[in-house]
């Protein structure tokens, strides 16, 4: 009787799983494919699948926690080996000496499935523990949830996925426990009750041996069926709840990740992707032929690729990426956490109605596709239907979107709208600094920072919606080729006064084939004060250690980065490719820079437009100078004291391009100094608040970032903060001024030079 009533509950669960699952998996489906083409996103097959391979069973992005690392891999391991007990469990409903053919009584078998039971029962009690530990407190003041990674995660849907994975294992062990009981009192099974075939088991099941065949049979029964219930119920939620990614990522981060931006690895940044207009880079000598419904950038949920409204879908709601970014730490309503699941939540309310104004051929109506001839009736009576079983905006989504300021006007809108500002507010969107922090964090390889570019991309390019102050970066851009807006001709000011010629190509020399390096001066070491003094020390260092270089003078223009991360793809695009024509007229094939977004652009950027430059950061070049012995810094005088400094690592030269040890190795080779590491560092280094065009935006909201960095470097007790970008130095310096930290913000290479002249003094500034 019993065995009877535990096999029709786990039937008609079993029914209710698949069917309910399958019906989610589908509508995830139906949901992603609302998106625009992603070309390349699944080829090659072979690196993308070892990429996949390398990152799944490495876990790499949780190298920086590996308590949790080893808990999360197990557990992950866990789920396939012990979806084969699930199958077990099913026979051992009708049958408790059921065993799986062939496999079920191999000792190797069941040491590994033992094995994993009580290590993915560490696994999921420790990230429990995390969570718990960890997880924002009810009644607190708003700026202590804030900090918690959690804050904004749907705290039930976590919690229930982590009490399945341990209902399921404990049942699993319990299992092989009875078993080990039941097998002893059974003659034919008797062989089997060996610590041989229950290595970790054996123990606990020894006290039950002799309790009586028919409870230990009727025990195996009720376990197995609460097992398969259980497991079943899990399927049932998540197939009711298709945006709980804290679920679905199990199966989803395993195509993001296949799918990412670089096949070979490596996180979403340095280059920013080129606009796509109907799938294909866009071609700006062809703009007046693209069709007037074109859209450039993202305006609408259904203009995202499909990698993208994936990338949605896929987030597990960790909150590693809000615990990184540097506008959410200092007040601000951007969390790239907050971001995606505001738009997986609105990608979800909105598919259906874009599916059911979808034209005949099946595709959604999108701006690049015919208008669909639905009616709004028809299109709100098909969503309205429900067919999809969505339950978008989760209560704790919503209220932390809310309680930071980050949703537009009416929430976040469940029908197809405009996304900025009606599912994105726009002090979300201009916030970012493009840091990257969060996609080096992301554990499935989410692109926030590709996607908040192209949604700027839409707003300036489309709808002309921008902070006032970049209108005015963008006309000076224009109309003098820098952010400054100063005149072109006053660009070779920093080099007066110097003790050797700088040679310009065009007029001191013919072409930069004949120097060794063409230097590339940058806006900011042009014309910004604090740059110009690092410009004139690598001029100095070059000079001194006769590596011979040439610059451009007034041809130079802005490399468009700034313009670029702003949204205006198409100033970006004219910028560009004067540059390029400029740098192939002048022959330049070795550039060095010393700007880190200067280097990002030249060297990852100028091949979408086919000018292919062997680019080096300054820092590395130095670097290469000392080791060779051809500059030697000095040791200070007796009785000088010694420094100690604390070094920044410019985003777009670390965590964007991975330069984070040349920089250490100059400030190591300098005597005299002594580094010390601030807490966030290498890769996960804070933004100086400088990128993403915020350096001309004005930072009104929260703390402002470059005090919040200038106060952990001051936190060192170093006396200078050494850095390797011109925007950092100014964003650095006018943080310490702020705070009122005395702390002196330093260029690597004033610092290599200071030591270097004390071996030849030369001229001061
Ligand atoms: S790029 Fe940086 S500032 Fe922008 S959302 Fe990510 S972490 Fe935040
Ligand atoms: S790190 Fe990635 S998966 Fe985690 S919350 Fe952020 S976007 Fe989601």
């Amino acid at each position: 009787m019993l065995q009877t009533i535990s096999l029709v509950v786990v039937v008609l669960a079993t029914v209710a799983g698949v069917a309910l699952f399958a019906r989610g998996a589908s509508s995830i489906v139906r949901q992603v494919r609302v998106g625009r083409p992603a070309p390349g996103r699944l080829s090659p097959a072979g690196r993308r699948a070892r990429t996949l391979v390398r990152e799944v069973l490495g876990h790499g992005h949780f190298r920086q926690r590996p308590a949790v690392r080893a808990a999360h891999w197990l557990v992950m391991v866990s789920f396939p080996l012990l979806f084969l007990t699930l199958v077990t469990g099913y026979g051992q409903v009708v049958d408790p000496a059921f065993a799986l053919p062939l496999l079920g009584h191999l000792p190797p078998w069941e040491w590994l499935v033992e094995a994993f039971a009580w290590l993915g029962l560490a696994g999921i009690v420790l990230l429990t523990g995390v969570r718990l530990r960890r997880r924002p407190r009810a009644g607190e003041p708003l700026p202590e949830r804030r900090r918690s990674r959690f804050f904004g995660s749907t705290r039930w849907q976590a919690y229930f996925v982590e009490a399945v994975i341990a209902v399921v294992v404990v049942c699993v062990l319990a299992l092989r426990v009875l078993e080990y009981a039941y097998y002893a009192g059974e003659p034919d099974l008797a062989q089997l009750a060996t610590p041989l075939h229950f290595p970790l088991t054996a123990w606990l099941g020894e006290p039950l041996v002799g309790t009586g065949q028919a409870a230990l049979a009727d025990a195996i029964t009720v376990v197995s069926a609460v097992k398969i219930v259980v497991s079943m119920s899990w399927m049932v939620v998540i197939g009711l709840q298709p945006s709980m990614g804290v679920a679905w990522h199990r199966f989803l981060a395993v195509v993001n990740v296949y799918a990412r931006r670089e096949p070979d690895g490596g996180p979403a940044l340095g280059p920013a992707q080129p606009l796509l207009v109907g799938g294909a880079p866009l071609d700006v000598a062809a703009l007046d032929d693209l069709p007037e419904d074109a859209t450039l950038g993202v305006g609408h949920v259904e203009e995202f690729t499909w990698k993208g409204l994936l990338d949605f879908s896929t987030c597990t709601e960790c909150g590693r990426c809000q615990d990184q970014c540097p506008a959410w730490n200092t007040g601000k309503p951007l969390s790239p956490k907050l971001f995606t699941l505001a738009l997986r939540d609105h990608a979800s309310a909105a598919a259906p109605f874009l599916r059911a104004a979808a034209p005949a051929s099946g595709r959604p109506a999108t701006s690049d596709a015919a208008p669909t001839a639905a009616s709004p009736e028809e299109i709100g009576a098909a969503a309205l239907a429900g067919r999809d079983g969505f339950r978008p905006h989760s209560g704790d989504v919503l209220g932390a979107l809310s309680e930071a300021g980050a949703t537009g006007p009416g929430g976040v809108s469940a029908v197809p709208s405009d996304l900025v500002p009606d599912v994105i507010d726009p002090d979300v969107l201009w916030a970012c600094t493009t840091c990257g922090a969060c996609v080096h964090q992301c554990p499935v390889d989410i692109e926030h920072v590709d996607h908040i570019l192209d949604l700027r991309r839409h707003e300036v390019l489309m709808a002309s919606a921008f902070p006032a102050e970049l209108g005015g970066m963008f006309r000076k851009l224009e109309s003098k080729g820098n952010p400054w807006g100063l005149a072109p001709r006053k660009r070779l000011e920093w080099a007066k006064g110097l003790p050797f010629d700088v040679p310009v190509v065009g007029a001191d020399v013919e072409s930069a084939a004949e120097v060794d390096y063409l230097f590339w001066v940058g806006c900011a070491g042009a014309f910004e004060d604090r740059a110009r003094r690092t410009t004139r020390a690598v001029a100095e260092l070059l000079h001194t250690a006769e590596v011979s270089f040439a610059v451009l003078g007034d041809s130079e223009t802005c490399t468009g980065d700034p313009a670029r991360r702003s949204g205006n793809e198409l100033l970006f695009q004219m910028l560009a490719a004067q540059n390029v024509e400029t740098l192939a007229e002048v022959g330049a094939r070795r550039i060095v820079v010393t700007c880190a977004h200067c280097f990002n652009t030249l060297a990852r950027e100028y091949p979408q437009l086919g000018g292919h430059y062997e680019v080096v950061h300054h820092t590395q070049l130095l670097d290469r100078l000392v080791r060779e012995g051809r500059l030697t810094p000095v040791a200070p005088a007796a009785g000088e004291a010694s420094r100690t400094v604390t070094y920044h690592d410019p985003c777009y030269l670390g965590r964007h391009n991975q330069v984070y040890a040349p920089p250490r190795e100059l400030l190591g080779a300098v005597p005299g100094l002594s580094l010390t590491e601030m807490p966030r560092s290498g890769e996960t280094a804070m933004c100086c608040g400088g990128g993403g065009g915020r350096v001309w935006m004005e930072e009104t909201v929260g703390t402002r970032i470059s005090s919040a960095r200038a106060g952990e470097a001051a936190a060192t007790g170093a006396t200078a903060v050494a850095t390797a970008c011109p925007f950092c130095t100014t964003m650095l310096s006018d943080g310490a001024a702020a705070n009122g930290d005395d702390v002196e913000v330093l260029d690597v290479a004033q610092l290599l030079l200071a030591a270097v002249r004390r071996g030849d003094p030369a001229p001061a500034d």
